[in-house]
């Protein structure tokens, strides 16, 4: 049966996977990017996630099977609050705004947090910024430390994932099921950008060589998990956080699940 889903990010690396995957099987898949998109929107603002959610809602008038909010920065980004901005606040708006279309036909959705999010675990303020919707504090916090990409990056996932999981039991109370896929370091542009510095492509190399698999992940192998997520085969998954990352997350906390 042909679906209607809703995403951002999907113009290239692991988004474009997801819209392929999801064209291939006949579905209908609405994208939302700030380049090469159905929806030409910048989703670093209140204002651009607002006009891209009135679009997603002309388009799809009688609701959506599900929606994948996937549009992200990496760590070459500049200034680090466009990471917070994206990552977490563009995420968040997008998925709050589009519920009512979501509930009218019991769709699903599925976050993308990161291997790196639990690395943010001690980061408090930071978190705290972000859970309490203060776009300002959060950016100031990130765009005065030396690391502050490296950080918002893990705090702008693992603040998604928490208000992923806090937020499932009222988004099941409306038919829809939410869930995150964590990708490791998967082969995109975001990793191929922040390969520019020799020193974060050493160590990127160095880690993918490290994890259980022995490599970095592809687009599709992260948009397989997604649509496993958004199908019916997943009909008890509530809440979910499932890594994709080649086993790096078990490598690095075997103790925590
Ligand atoms: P990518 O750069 O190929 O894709 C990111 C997409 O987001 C692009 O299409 C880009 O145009 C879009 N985008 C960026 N800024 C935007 C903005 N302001 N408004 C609208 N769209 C914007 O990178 P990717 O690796 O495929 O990343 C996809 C998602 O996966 C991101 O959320 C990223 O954080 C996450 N992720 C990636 C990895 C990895 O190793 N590649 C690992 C974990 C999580």
């Amino acid at each position: 049966m042909n679906k209607t889903y809703a995403m951002t990010g999907g113009a290239t690396g692991i988004g474009a996977a997801i819209k392929t995957q999801l064209r291939e099987l006949g579905h209908t898949v609405i994208v939302v990017d700030i380049k090469s998109a159905d929806i030409i929107a910048d989703l670093s603002t209140e204002e651009g996630c607002t006009a891209a959610v009135k679009q997603v809602e002309q388009l799809a008038p009688d609701g959506l099977d599900g929606f994948i909010p996937c549009a992200g920065l990496g760590p070459a980004a500049r200034p680090a609050s466009l990471v917070t901005d994206v990552n977490y606040f563009g995420a968040k708006l997008t998925t709050i705004a589009l519920q009512p279309l979501l509930a009218k036909k019991k769709g699903a959705v599925v976050m993308i947090s990161s291997n790196s999010a639990p690395m943010a675990q001690h980061d408090e303020e930071l978190l705290q910024a972000l859970a309490a919707d203060d776009r300002d504090g959060a950016s100031q916090l990130v765009n005065a430390r030396a690391n502050g990409v490296q950080d918002a990056y893990a705090g702008s996932k693992l603040a998604l994932t928490r208000w992923m999981r806090a937020s499932t039991p009222e988004f099941a109370g409306l038919g829809i099921r939410i869930n995150a896929v964590a990708p490791g370091i998967t082969t995109t542009p975001l990793t191929d950008a922040a390969k520019q510095d020799e020193n974060v492509a050493k160590a990127m190399a160095d880690f993918a060589a490290a994890v259980p698999s022995g490599r970095e992940g592809t687009p599709s192998e992260i948009a397989d998990a997604v649509l496993f997520l958004l199908s019916e085969q997943a009909s008890f998954c509530f809440g979910c956080v499932f890594f994709v990352d080649g086993g790096s997350d078990a490598l690095l906390r075997p103790n925590d699940f």
